[in-house]
């Protein structure tokens, strides 16, 4: 067979051969535009002319802070297809994490949607590293700060002559894309993504047992591209001719459900939290061209399924996987062994991970790293192997702790996968709470809590919460004779992390659990903690929320 590296111009070239008819549309902040595949090309050709005219060495990091939107799209296919690579950086991290990042990633020059600037702007305008920071228009007219670094997108693709010829990769191996992630101690983790695990991934979200996204479909992708390559979304869209409709900044659920209605969608996919925002609208609007509503990063909540069952016909379906595995590794379907199975354990099975897709090998671990059996029963650590998971973290020379000796991931999730390789997740290990999708740290949380002197300790668990997933709960026992409320406790915090992290509910107690070790033990915590359904407690915060998190994609303006 012929050597042929599997690199994404191979994506690049497809899009811009056969279906440079089909559309992207892009929601604005002053409205909406919408633009062929063959102008996208077109413009993708200008943008890796300019990443030459701008200096940017072969291999350097191009960092972006976008919405979804076309330019992003530009920016996927021109940056890895001219050998840069695209690193995509979560704008609602607190300042710290965004310069942290930016910083170690050694960034170069940085593309920035015009909304976002003033968010980011605090936290990158003063760092050495990006050499440029060019401004995307996305209708927001945001002030330019006077910075001779500054540059305007358009202007800039208008002065080059466009790339000629053939875009190349000669290794697949070649780092395509960057994402961090957040750690549970320590700073957040690079993960580097190659060609080939770019194109294999693409490849697999089109087969009709995954997401079997093809060329009649109109695909949004509401999570967003800085999430782990928009869950690999836009590269699938390209490779089979999909239609695109991105969000842009249009992000609040009215928007998102009336550009769903509009464009006739038929494939979209969120985290969660999106789903439950836009649930109450469903009735007033025609969603009868969606087939398929991908409710991933987090585990479906039963009633909200059934409520998507009720008002639109489908209910959602759940996808498992992590910014390590680029990151699809499971999607729920139904397969001829459900097909005795009545509507609401059939809507039950679509609402769990479901099987691994192909070339995507599993195994639960027990704690003394023995295999645990397939039964449905018994939990495990859930690990993952193959060609779309990461090895180790950018700056690791070999592989640390979340990879085992044989060189799997470990996930930090505790799953059962039953006799047909169905995962369900059931646990998690990792110090984390997921809120709105987005990770707080539970150990940074607690550690910024007891750098007030008044705290003596601090734990902080993740609650099950109707809105937003999970919250975080602080337990804090007070230093003797100190005095210390609950909203001294929030007030300190805003010096340390980001506003949406801050824990509505702060409990005061004599003292923290612990383990055998003397660690904190969160399992003791969580299970003396009130659940919301039990009548003897409280089911709100005994605080009430003084800064209640933003919805998960805040609008610019908020
Ligand atoms: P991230 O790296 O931010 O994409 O987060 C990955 C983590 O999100 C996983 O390790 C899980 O803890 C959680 N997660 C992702 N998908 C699901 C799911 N379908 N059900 C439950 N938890 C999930």
């Amino acid at each position: 067979m012929q050597e042929h590296a599997l690199a994404l111009p191979l994506i690049f070239r497809r899009v811009e051969r056969y279906f440079g008819h089909k559309r992207v549309v892009t929601g604005r902040v002053d409205g909406e535009t919408t633009a062929s595949w063959a102008e996208i090309c077109a413009r993708t050709r200008r943008l890796a002319a300019a990443l030459d005219r701008l200096g940017v060495p072969i291999g350097a990091r191009v960092g972006t802070f976008g919405w979804n939107s076309r330019q992003h799209v530009e920016l996927y296919l021109a940056v890895p297809c001219a050998g840069r690579v695209l690193h995509t950086i979560n704008h609602r991290l607190f300042h710290e994490q965004i310069r942290y990042i930016v910083d170690d990633a050694a960034d170069d020059v940085l593309f920035v949607d015009r909304s976002l600037l003033p968010v980011v702007w605090p936290s990158v305008g003063k760092l050495a590293s990006p050499r440029h920071i060019v401004v995307m228009d996305d209708g927001a007219d945001a002030p330019l700060p006077d910075d001779p670094r500054i540059l305007d997108y358009d202007t800039l693709l208008a002065e080059v002559t466009p790339h000629a010829g053939d875009f190349s990769i000669a290794d697949e191996n070649t780092a395509a894309a960057l994402c961090y992630t957040s750690g549970t101690t320590g700073d957040p983790k690079g993960v580097l993504y190659s060609h080939r695990s770019m194109v294999l991934h693409a490849l697999l979200l089109l087969m009709v047992d995954t997401f079997g996204i093809n060329e009649r479909d109109v695909v949004m992708p509401v999570v967003p591209m800085f999430h782990v390559n928009a869950w690999g979304l836009p590269y699938a869209a390209m490779l089979c001719g999909a239609d695109l409709v991105l969000p842009g900044p249009a992000m609040r659920p009215e928007e998102l459900i009336s550009q769903m209605e509009r464009h006739r969608v038929t494939f979209t996919g969120a985290v969660p939290t999106v789903w439950r925002g836009l649930e109450p609208l469903l009735k007033e609007h025609d969603l009868s061209s969606l087939r398929t509503i991908i409710c991933g990063g987090g585990a479906v909540d039963g009633a909200l399924s059934r409520s998507y069952e009720e008002a639109i016909g489908i209910p959602l379906t759940n996808a498992w996987g992590m910014t390590e595995t680029s990151p699809v590794v499971t999607v729920a379907r139904l397969s001829t062994v459900h097909d005795d199975l009545d509507p609401d354990a059939r809507r039950a099975v679509i609402g769990t991970p479901g099987p691994a897709i192909p070339l995507t090998e599993l195994r639960l671990a027990a704690d003394d790293g023995t295999e645990v059996a397939w039964d449905g029963a018994t939990p495990g650590e859930l690990q993952v192997s193959g060609p779309t998971i990461a090895a180790r973290y950018v700056g690791e020379e070999r592989p640390g702790p979340a990879f085992t000796d044989d060189g799997w991931l470990r996930t930090g999730d505790v799953a059962t996968i039953d006799e047909h390789g169905y995962v369900r997740i059931v646990d998690r290990t990792k110090d984390l709470v997921k809120s709105g999708g987005e990770w707080i740290s539970s150990v940074e949380l607690e550690g910024a809590i007891m750098a007030d002197p008044r705290v003596a300790e601090a734990a902080v668990i993740g609650v099950p919460h109707p809105r937003w997933g999970e919250r975080p709960v602080a337990y804090v026992v007070r230093r003797p004779g100190a005095v210390l409320s609950a909203d001294d406790v929030r007030e300190h915090l805003t010096a340390y992390v980001a506003r949406w992290w801050i824990p509505e509910e702060v409990r005061f107690v004599p003292e923290i659990p612990k383990t055998a070790t003397g660690k904190f033990s969160k399992r003791q915590l969580r299970l003396q903690h009130p659940r919301s359904d039990d009548p003897s407690q409280p089911s709100q915060p005994s605080q009430p929320p003084r800064s209640p998190p933003p919805p998960p994609p805040p609008p610019p303006q908020e």
